[in-house]
């Protein structure tokens, strides 16, 4: 195992990865940028080294500066968390050149699932179900007739895209050229890359999405599902495990969970993954996309199956073998993460960084809060506006969600803005309690209040 690690991350999952590290007897050690001196991960840290300005670009995305906080501390391996880096296999490559492990998959893997046009063709080609469209990326003067052919409405999406970016609904042919502009605009401003293509529009989906884990000797198990449904502009709100829709559905899960681990040994993926589907109301699913490391929403999946799963990220990039078998996993109660983001859902859910006064997370039974905020803090405008995430766990859903509810009213936070009232309300809505809802239905419940 590794003495010692460096978190190359910020915010709630670089305060959570330094925290596994600590309980495991590693030596952490944080970077961050001048915003950041005071924040929760430097302060758990062992070690921290500032690697540059405020915006993500010179400091956090910076890749020479961490490598360089690496060798300099002399840290053996480095852990990416979530979005940064951590999808970045130029990175992946230049840390096994530095000689340190990158915590997560080869930059291989990264590369086959990192273009998502290319990770639709591999998936389909392992028999993976995908959502009917191109095969590949596709040129502007053969969108209408393969849209045409797919059947309106469609989807155009950037094949660098992530993260809600680069994607458009196109109702009618009429629309399409314009959206097939801006879809290549889009993917060339914010991801390097122009390629587009098309899928058809499920209406009405769910989101699910498949945890999986392998080691480097081909062992891998799945840790179930996770529902994640409730998004808007395609970003997750609330996600939890299981999905109440799977739990209802005869033969998903299995259905689910095969294709997961076929995509993931169609490109011999080890460390730590998710495959993400859409599943039309009537159990129909497709594959989407994979990610490539850590999800924001993980902590679902741990409590419901009590797996650390940072903790296996580590031993697993260490070369330990995956003790966990398939036949071992259960699923223990039910699971609700709500995240908690610095913005005004009065205001379009505009970000709203700021002072944060008093900051007391709940102390609850059932209750997990990873928090990247701390008391009289700043939240600054230059990164992402999620502070916290509240996870509940209870014996069944019903339960879970009144911790869930317990939870958010017992949350002190004082004078930052957020969207914690409005999340409180979700769970107090009966489509909510009844489990009746697809990915567009946050949006409306947003704009119906
Ligand atoms: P990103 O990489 O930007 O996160 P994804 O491909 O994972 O993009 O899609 C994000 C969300 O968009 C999904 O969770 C789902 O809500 C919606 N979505 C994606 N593809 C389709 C589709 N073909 N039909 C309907 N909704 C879709």
């Amino acid at each position: 195992m590794f003495d010692k690690v460096l978190v190359a991350n910020r915010g709630e999952i670089a305060a959570r990865i330094v925290a596994v590290l600590r309980a495991r007897g590693i030596r952490s050690v944080a970077v961050y940028s001048e915003a950041d001196a005071d924040a929760p991960h430097v302060r758990g840290a062992d070690e921290a080294m500032c690697v540059g300005p405020p915006p993500v670009a010179q400091s956090y995305l910076d890749q020479g500066a961490i490598l360089e906080a690496a060798t300099r501390t002399g840290a053996q391996a480095v852990h990416p968390g979530y979005g940064l880096l951590s999808e970045n296999a130029g990175f992946a490559r230049r840390c096994a050149g530095a000689g340190l492990t990158f915590v997560g998959p080869s930059p291989e893997a990264i590369d086959a699932m990192g273009d998502k046009a290319q990770a639709r063709a591999t998936a389909a080609a392992h028999g993976v179900p995908v959502v009917p469209g191109s095969d590949g990326p596709i040129e502007d003067a053969d969108a209408a007739s393969l849209a045409e052919h797919l059947g309106y409405p469609v989807l155009v999406k950037a094949a660098g895209g992530g993260g809600g970016i680069g994607m458009q609904v196109v109702p009618r042919p009429e629309k399409l050229a314009k959206a097939v502009a801006s879809c290549r605009d889009r993917g060339r401003s914010s991801f390097g890359n122009d390629a587009i293509y098309l899928e058809k529009y499920i209406e009405r989906p769910r989101h699910i999405e498949v945890q999986i884990l392998f080691d480097h000797h081909g062992h891998g198990v799945h840790l179930f599902e996770r529902e994640c449904t409730l998004q808007r502009r395609h970003q997750k709100v609330i996600e939890e495990a299981p999905s109440p829709f799977v739990a209802r559905t005869p033969g998903l899960r299995a259905g689910l969970t095969e294709a997961a681990l076929s995509a993931a040994r169609a490109i011999g993926y080890r460390n730590a993954g998710t495959v993400e589907f859409i599943v039309d109301p009537t159990g129909r699913f497709y594959f989407i996309e994979m990610n490539t490391r850590l999800q924001v929403e993980h902590p679902v999946t741990e409590a419901i199956t009590g797996v650390d799963l940072i903790g296996w990220q580590l031993d697993i990039a260490a070369g330990a073998a995956l003790s966990l078998r398939q036949e071992d996993l259960r699923v223990s109660g039910h699971a609700i993460e709500c995240r908690i983001c610095a913005e005004d859902p009065d205001l379009k859910f505009i970000p709203r960084p700021g002072p944060v006064g008093r900051f007391e997370p709940p102390t609850l039974p059932g209750v997990r809060v990873d928090a990247g905020i701390a008391a009289h803090q700043q939240v600054t405008p230059y990164y992402d506006s999620l502070v916290a995430k509240l996870i509940a766990h209870g014996a069944d859903r019903a339960a879970a969600t009144e911790r869930a509810r317990a939870g958010l009213d017992a949350f002190v936070i004082e004078t930052l803005v957020t969207n914690r009232a409005f999340v409180r309300g979700v769970l107090d809505a009966p489509d909510f309690i009844a489990a009746d809802f697809d990915t567009g239905w946050l949006e409306r419940f947003a704009k119906g209040r």
